[in-house]
């Protein structure tokens, strides 16, 4: 099978499978996402969840986070992971969508990134899931089943991120991404890998005999 049609394949059997992917962090608009997001960086999206109630309930809004100052924030999300950092971004950055964005979340990819604490990936997740605006964030998930689906053979998650663009039509991206995210929950994990068993791979490379090793990026 050619790249072209292994790639139609995985985008047809993901749509069966998942024909309506919900958006797994929990969030009340743009802001509350885009902080979710940021959080999620390292860390599970159930634990992203179990804590952002709380935080969303005292600080649902850049002034409020302000308010609520750095420490309060750092004690609010203290069980998620590189949480000294994090509360200092998400402080930092709410002061800026104040100063230079009339305390809205800004809608390009360039103001996205000159956030404190959001990168290409987290700027993609909120360009996709609160505005609607094509992205494809690759992580390091994406970026595995990428290489195990013979799709990509990026040494990195930009490189991932530029061979999947090219694959899969602009109107499937942001569904894609979530697709992908929770196929690789379910079935192809980091660690486990059969090579034979899971449908798609059956259906992508009948003759797999073996584990697919990957390269982390
Ligand atoms: S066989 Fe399963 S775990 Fe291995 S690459 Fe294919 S889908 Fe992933």
């Amino acid at each position: 099978m050619k790249k072209q049609e292994r790639a139609d394949r995985v985008r047809q059997r993901l749509a069966e499978l998942y024909p309506d992917p919900p958006i797994p962090l929990d969030h009340c608009d743009e802001f509350t996402l885009l902080i979710a997001v940021l959080l999620s960086a390292q860390c599970t999206d159930k634990k992203v969840n179990e804590v952002t109630p709380d935080l969303f309930h005292v600080g649902g809004s850049p002034a409020a986070m302000i308010e609520l100052g750095q420490e309060e924030i750092l004690r609010l999300i203290r069980p998620i992971g590189l949480s000294a950092t994090k509360s200092k971004s998400i402080y930092n950055l709410s002061q800026l969508l104040i100063e230079r964005h009339q305390g809205e979340v800004p809608r390009t990819f360039e103001e996205l990134e000159a956030l404190p604490g959001v990168g290409h990936k987290t700027a993609s997740v909120v360009m996709a899931q609160a505005f609607g605006v094509p992205a494809f964030p690759v992580d390091t998930h994406i970026h595995r089943l990428a290489q195990r689906w013979g799709l990509s053979s990026g040494k990195n998650v930009v490189e991932t991120e530029r061979d999947l663009k090219k694959l899969f039509p602009e109107s499937s991206w942001n569904d894609l991404h979530l697709q992908i995210i929770f196929y690789g929950r379910e079935h192809c994990t980091a660690r486990s890998c059969d090579g034979t068993k899971c449908g798609l791979c059956v259906e992508l490379y009948p003759n797999r005999k073996r584990p697919v090793v990957w390269k982390k990026p």
